[in-house]
C-alpha cells in the first residue's frame, strides 16, 4: 500500500532549527575566532573596525554616510572593508544596518533612514569588494539588524554576559530592540522580531515615522527627549531658562547631549525630562517582561549616557507596572557596557557564525 500523501506547507520548524544549528557549528569550526570586520551603518556615520576573538576593536575607521543613494553607501562599505583587510587576515564580515533585514541575513527589506527597499546588501557588498581586491574577503559576509548586532555584542562581551534570557533596548533617535535566548538571537519567523519601539503605548498619541501613532519610541527615545525639551523651552516657562541658556536662547538648538549635560549639572527641568522618558522606558520594559520574561534588560544607545538619571526612574516605573509584582522574581535593568561600538563588535562576531 502506498504511503498516505502528505502536503507540506512549511518545513518542520524543529528540523529546520536543528539543520541551522548544525550549519552554524560547521561554520564556526571552519571560521574560528580570527579577526572579523564589523560595519555599523548609521544615519550619519559608517563606523567599521577589526574585532578580535575577545571582542576588542583592534583597528577602526569612520566615514560619513553618503546622502540617500544605497549604491553610494555600498561603495563606502566596500571601501572600509578593503582598507581594514589590507593589514589584517579577515575571516568574515558582519554588517549592522538600521532596518528590517530578512531571515537569510542578506537583504535589507526596508531601512527608513537609508532609502533601502529590498536591497540585496550582502551580494552588493561582496561584489564590490571582489571588484576592488580581485578576491573575496573572508569566508562570508552577513547582514544583521543593528539592534540585534548591538545586543549580541553586549551578550558576548558586555553587560549581558552570562545571561541566558536577555533583552536589549537601544535608545537612540528611536528604539532598537533585540532578544537573545540561550545564546541565540531571536529573529522571529521572518527576521523581524524585536521591533519593540513600535509597540503602541498611547493609542492616538504622537505620530511615528512608521506611520502609526503612539509608538513606544515616541515617548522613550532621544527624539522624545529632545521634542519635550524644545516644547518646554518654546513655552518660555521659567523652569526651562537653564536649558535655553545652554542652547544660546534658541529652543531648536537643544540636543540630547545638551539635555544630558544639563541634567548631570543638576538642572531641575532636565532632570524632570529624564524622569519622564525614564518612566516610559520602565513601563515598556514591564510590558516586555509580561511577554518575554527576561532575566536582564540591557539599556544602551545615546540616551543611556545619562545613566542613573534615566535608569532610576525606569526601575521605579517598572516596579509599579510589572504584572504580578511582589509575587515573582524581577529582572534587572542595567546600562550597556560597550558604548557606540556595540553594533560593530556584535556584527563582526555574528559573522563568525555565532548567534
Ligand atoms: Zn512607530
Amino acid at each position: 500500500m502506498a504511503a498516505p500523501h502528505r502536503t507540506r506547507v512549511h518545513p518542520d520548524p524543529r528540523r529546520e532549527a536543528l539543520r541551522q544549528r548544525l550549519r552554524q557549528q560547521t561554520r564556526r569550526a571552519l571560521i574560528g575566532d580570527g579577526p572579523a570586520v564589523g560595519v555599523d551603518i548609521g544615519g550619519t556615520k559608517v563606523a567599521a573596525g577589526v574585532v578580535d576573538g575577545d571582542g576588542r576593536v583592534v583597528a577602526h575607521v569612520r566615514r560619513e554616510t553618503p546622502t540617500k543613494s544605497p549604491q553610494a553607501v555600498e561603495d563606502v562599505i566596500a571601501e572600509v572593508v578593503e582598507e581594514l583587510s589590507a593589514r589584517h587576515e579577515i575571516v568574515s564580515v558582519g554588517i549592522g544596518a538600521a532596518g528590517f533585514v530578512d531571515a537569510d541575513r542578506a537583504t535589507v527589506l526596508f531601512a527608513p533612514h537609508l532609502a533601502w527597499r529590498h536591497e540585496p546588501l550582502r551580494e552588493a557588498v561582496e561584489k564590490r569588494v571582489r571588484a576592488r581586491l580581485g578576491r573575496r574577503v573572508g569566508r562570508r559576509t552577513l547582514v544583521e539588524n543593528d539592534a540585534n548586532a548591538a545586543a549580541w555584542g553586549e551578550y558576548r562581551f558586555g553587560a549581558g554576559r552570562g545571561e541566558s534570557r536577555l533583552v536589549c533596548v537601544t535608545m537612540g533617535t528611536g528604539i532598537g530592540g533585540a532578544i537573545v535566548n540561550s545564546g541565540r538571537v531571536q529573529r522571529g519567523r521572518y527576521g523581524l522580531a524585536g521591533e519593540f519601539g513600535h509597540m503602541i503605548v498611547v493609542p492616538g498619541g504622537h505620530r511615528c515615522e512608521c506611520g502609526n501613532r503612539g509608538c513606544w519610541e515616541q515617548y522613550a527615545s532621544g527624539n522624545a527627549l529632545v521634542r519635550e525639551a524644545r516644547e518646554l523651552a518654546r513655552a518660555d516657562s521659567p523652569v526651562a531658562h537653564g536649558l535655553l541658556e545652554r542652547a544660546g536662547g534658541d529652543p531648536e538648538a537643544i540636543t540630547g547631549p545638551l539635555v544630558t549635560a544639563a541634567a548631570r549639572a543638576g538642572d531641575a527641568a532636565a532632570v524632570e525630562l529624564f524622569e519622564d522618558v525614564g518612566r516610559w522606558l520602565g513601563i515598556g520594559i514591564a510590558n516586555l517582561a509580561a511577554a518575554l520574561d527576561p532575566g536582564t534588560v540591557v539599556v544602551g544607545g545615546g540616551v543611556s549616557d545619562a545613566g542613573e538619571l534615566l535608569l532610576g526612574p525606569a526601575r521605579e516605573a517598572f516596579r509599579r507596572t510589572l504584572t504580578g509584582r511582589g509575587f515573582r522574581p524581577e529582572l534587572t535593568i542595567v546600562r550597556a557596557e560597550l558604548g557606540p561600538s556595540a553594533g560593530l563588535v556584535g556584527a563582526a562576531d555574528l559573522s563568525r557564525g555565532w548567534g
